[in-house]
């Protein structure tokens, strides 16, 4: 029996660690919020900051393998740990996705199309960048941005672009062409050690201020789009030489093409109807890929659609609770914020193409 070490204690540590205790895996998570999702799932929480070098190597003692739920773990801390037991997905994964900039270089590396982009460090630099693209597109911070935080949308009016600047304060950042999309994609995929690659079907996603709201599955995309999208991943996982799962998002753009918005190393939002609607979750793919156990087909059994719960739809639960074909799933979370997610309910129904 193996113990695997979680860096980061929210959902995604939490359902990781309720599909590793499914195949009799040990769990240690290290979180410095003491009362945070996984600590109630996992066999043991370090309570530490991520950079707590003690805690760290506390942490390396305890396990035989180490991943983790979110991609800022910090680089200095990844190489101590890397020092110490394998961690995968490996730290380059990391590092490319932590900056926005690094990341679409990569993805472009990869013959993965993405959005034009130009580096921001100056109101220069943001000004030539709106010229560029038509005063059209999305100013983002390079770093430590989600559910579209640290994000400026220039829709070609005259919007400010001198308040946007002013609220980077100082922090490096990027101006993305705007893509106009007819629909949203993400692709899970994963590696083993191996080199066995294997994908979940893409989702199709909705999101509204910048959260993740729904997946739907299957998407409503050409086999071509979804086999390129496939493709993409594939490229993306051989070319980091991962090991894991991993989320790839996607645009669909009004021209048909298929366009990389950023890609996560880990296990994905819109990757979690795959605990009601396959064989096997994300999160124990994920757990079979770092602890080298085979990967499985991932085969979908049911169409359906994936409810994120976010701050107050948690009133809606009651309701969830007795809708047909509804698996609610809750992150144990004592209080309920605006934006906060709560959990997520998917919603299966039988397959149309049999
Ligand atoms: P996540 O929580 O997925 O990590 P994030 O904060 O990293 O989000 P993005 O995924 O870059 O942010 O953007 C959030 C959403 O904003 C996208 O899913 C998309 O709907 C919209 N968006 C982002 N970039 C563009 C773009 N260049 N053109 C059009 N829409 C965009
Ligand atoms: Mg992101
Ligand atoms: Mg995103």
């Amino acid at each position: 029996m193996k113990t695997i070490g979680i860096i980061g204690g929210g959902q995604l540590g939490r359902m990781l660690a309720m599909a590793a205790a499914r195949l009799s895996i040990r769990t240690v998570i290290l979180e410095p919020q003491e009362d945070c999702p996984a600590a109630q799932v996992a066999n043991r929480h370090i309570v530490a900051a991520y950079d707590d070098e003690a805690a760290l190597f506390e942490l390396a003692g305890a396990c035989e393998v180490i991943t983790y739920e979110f991609e800022n773990v910090p680089e200095k801390s990844a190489a101590i740990l890397s020092g110490e037991r394998p961690v995968y997905p490996p730290a380059r994964a990391l590092s490319v996705s932590q900056d926005r900039l690094t990341e679409k270089t990569f993805l472009n590396d990869s013959d993965i199309a993405t959005a034009g982009f130009r580096a921001v460090d100056t109101a220069e630099d943001l000004a030539a960048a709106l010229e560029t693209f038509g005063g059209r597109g999305v100013l983002k911070t390079r770093r430590f941005g989600y559910d579209g935080k640290g994000q400026w949308v220039f829709d070609g009016s005259d919007n400010n672009p001198e308040a946007a600047f002013a609220a980077l304060d100082g922090a490096p950042a990027i101006f993305e062409e705007w893509i106009d999309f007819d629909r949203e994609i993400s692709v899970i995929a994963a590696r083993g050690m191996d080199g066995t690659i294997v994908c979940f079907d893409p989702a199709e996603n909705v999101h509204r201020e910048g959260i993740l709201r729904t997946s739907t599955v299957p998407a409503n995309v050409s086999s071509q789009t979804g086999a390129a999208a496939r493709a993409a991943a594939e490229r993306l996982l051989i070319g980091l030489d991962y090991v894991g799962v991993l989320g790839l998002e996607l645009f669909v753009a009004r021209d048909g093409r298929l366009i990389a918005n950023e890609f996560a190393p880990r296990v994905h939002n819109s990757g979690h109807w795959t605990e009601a609607a396959c064989v096997l979750s994300q999160f124990e793919q994920h757990i079979r890929a770092v602890c080298g156990l085979p990967l499985i087909d991932p085969v979908r059994h049911s169409d359906c659609v994936m409810h994120n719960i976010v701050g107050d739809d948690m009133e809606r639960i009651p309701q969830w609770m007795t809708t047909e074909g509804a698996l609610v799933h809750l992150y144990g979370k004592a209080e309920t914020r605006a934006g906060r997610k709560m959990g997520h309910v998917t919603v299966l129904e039988k397959r149309r193409d049999g």
